[in-house]
């Protein structure tokens, strides 16, 4: 693709979530900005496959918030995508479902406060009052981030960053059967022992408020955004990978392509890892305990995939995601053993194309370290660099596929017979496509014994370079679309950036 200008008012480094949202918002108070993305797709872990005529997710499989009362729909409503955007709203009577390997019961999570504590009732009559507990606590703690609720302000209780999840849970209930259920969705957080609190309450709660899947994949919401770039006359650059963000007199001036083209701007954001953006930023402003800092922190754990395509009328869609534990521990889930493989997965259904009462084709995850494949670290493959790594590889695939599959029949015990075809993605996929050292699914850890370590400024020594993305604030669509109106707000202002937003949403 030919770059058509080589002066920019905002050059972005990066087509994540984080990225596109900077750019569109960045564009309508009318700068002409440049995305610059590697990949041959737009959009990081936005990203879809299509085999066999069916279209994969490969990072993002619901989103919650999405309701019209709520913060997500409010944004994308003044970014000007949500009306385009084809949602599918999950089962109100049960959108996540837990389920543990010796338990016939399953646990069904009600959408809307008021379903959620019905249904857990029903299964846990004599807890109302931890139930109840459980549900206003997350409510306080979501409230007091104002943010989360486009308001101005800081953080109201510092305290919560430093709450460990697994101690409140420990000590709203003595009931283990509870407390695994209430953390039962922590992949979507990869939770551990050192998971905060917040993180679990401000993921949680935006799927009890609301759950929806999008039709036809993820890479809608970022498709929908480029669009709005280019309209607003910016670009956006595929199949370019910027190696050096070039710092002169203090001031980031230019991007060097691998190519040795150089982009300039007035701003630069970058979406991708900060220990990254600073090894490509060589600059005395930024010292060398500050990089040392950044490049220490811990990355969360990676993740392996499995892509199932069905038979035709065959499997019955549910509108419902189940995640499944092999042990009623769900915290030390991260640090499986190989021989234990796998310790949980999440199973999600794809929407069907046609409103069909079954489904296509299901994705299931599970937790997978970076040291089960560093074998083939000297490997790469995407699209643009196409291999198959090596036959031992494939074959390592397979056999975490077939042991997969095998945890997958104790509750679904017709899988097998289901499947059509089936593929599979490792954490070396991720780390080629996204760009990362180890594939890491929700970048940097967050810990609640230490919360400032882990909390990364959007600015940086280099006055006009910015961060943006997952490692900034939180992850997940609701978290990294946040952590870009905090990068927004530091380039055009937080206040008058929320006025927008709530503007765009008055009637
Ligand atoms: C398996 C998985 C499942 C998930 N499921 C959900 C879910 O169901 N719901 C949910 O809300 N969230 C989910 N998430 C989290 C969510 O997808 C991410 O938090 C979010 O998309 C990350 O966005 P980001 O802006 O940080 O950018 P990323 O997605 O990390 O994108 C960064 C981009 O930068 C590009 N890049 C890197 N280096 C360069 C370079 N040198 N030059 C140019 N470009 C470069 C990369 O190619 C990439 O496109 C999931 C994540 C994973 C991995």
């Amino acid at each position: 693709m030919e770059i058509s200008k080589k002066h920019f008012d905002v050059v972005i480094i990066g087509s994540g979530l984080g990225g596109m949202v900077c750019g569109t918002i960045l564009s309508k108070e009318g700068n002409r900005v440049c995305i610059i993305e590697k990949n041959e797709q737009i959009g990081g872990s936005l990203q879809t496959f299509k085999r066999e005529g069916v279209t994969f997710d490969t990072g993002v499989h619901y989103i919650g918030g999405l309701s019209k009362e709520n913060s997500l729909y409010k944004i994308f409503n003044y970014l000007g995508i949500m009306q385009r955007l084809e949602t599918a709203r999950m089962d109100e009577e049960g959108f996540d479902v837990v389920m543990f390997k010796d338990d016939i019961e399953e646990y069904p999570y009600g959408m809307g406060y008021e379903n959620f504590k019905r249904i857990l009732l029903s299964k846990f009559s004599d807890e109302e009052e931890v139930i109840e507990k459980y549900c206003s606590d997350m409510k306080r703690i979501c409230d007091s981030v104002p943010l989360y609720n486009l308001r101005e302000g800081e953080i109201e209780n510092m305290e919560m960053l430093s709450t460990s999840a697994k101690d409140y849970f420990e000590q709203l209930t003595p009931n283990k059967k509870l407390q695994n259920v209430l953390a039962g969705t922590n992949l979507l957080y990869a939770g551990t022992e050192k998971t905060p609190l917040y993180v679990h309450a401000l993921v949680v709660n935006s799927y009890i408020e609301s759950a929806y899947k999008i039709k036809n994949g993820g890479d809608q919401i970022v498709k929908l955004m480029a669009r709005i770039i280019k309209e607003n006359g910016g670009e956006v650059l595929r199949k370019h990978d910027v190696k050096s963000i070039d710092v002169e007199n203090g001031n980031a001036k230019s991007v060097t392509l691998s190519t040795g083209e150089k982009i300039e701007a007035e701003v630069f954001i970058s979406n991708i890892h900060p220990a990254k953006t600073l090894a490509m930023t060589e600059t005395d402003a930024i010292r060398p305990a500050y990089r040392n800092r950044i490049s220490s922190l811990e990355n969360s754990i990676s993740t392996f995939v499995l892509y199932l395509i069905l038979k035709p009328s065959i499997f019955p869609f549910r509108n419902r995601n189940y995640y499944y534990f092999n042990e009623e521990n769900v915290w030390t889930c991260v640090d499986y053993k190989p021989d234990n493989f796998p310790s949980m997965y999440a199973l999600f259904e794809e929407v069907p194309e046609k409103q069909n009462e079954f489904t296509e084709a299901i994705t299931v995850m599970t937790y997978m370290r970076f040291d089960e494949v560093e074998k083939w670290k000297d490997s790469f493959n995407t699209t643009l660099e196409e291999s198959n790594r090596n036959e031992e590889y494939q074959e390592f695939k397979k056999q975490k596929a077939e042991k997969l599959l095998d945890t997958i029949a104790v509750k679904f015990p017709n899988i097998r017979d289901c499947i059509q075809s089936y593929y599979t993605s490792s954490p070396l996929s991720y780390r080629d496509y996204m760009g990362t050292v180890d594939g890491n699914m929700y970048g940097i850890v967050k810990d609640f014994n230490d919360p400032m370590k882990t909390m990364i400024s959007v600015k940086t020594k280099v006055p006009n370079l910015f961060l943006t993305g997952q490692n900034i604030n939180l992850h997940g669509v609701l978290g990294v679309t946040e952590s870009a109106l905090v990068t927004c707000g530091a380039v055009i202002g937080k206040e008058y950036l929320l006025n927008k937003i709530l503007g765009a949403n008055k009637n």
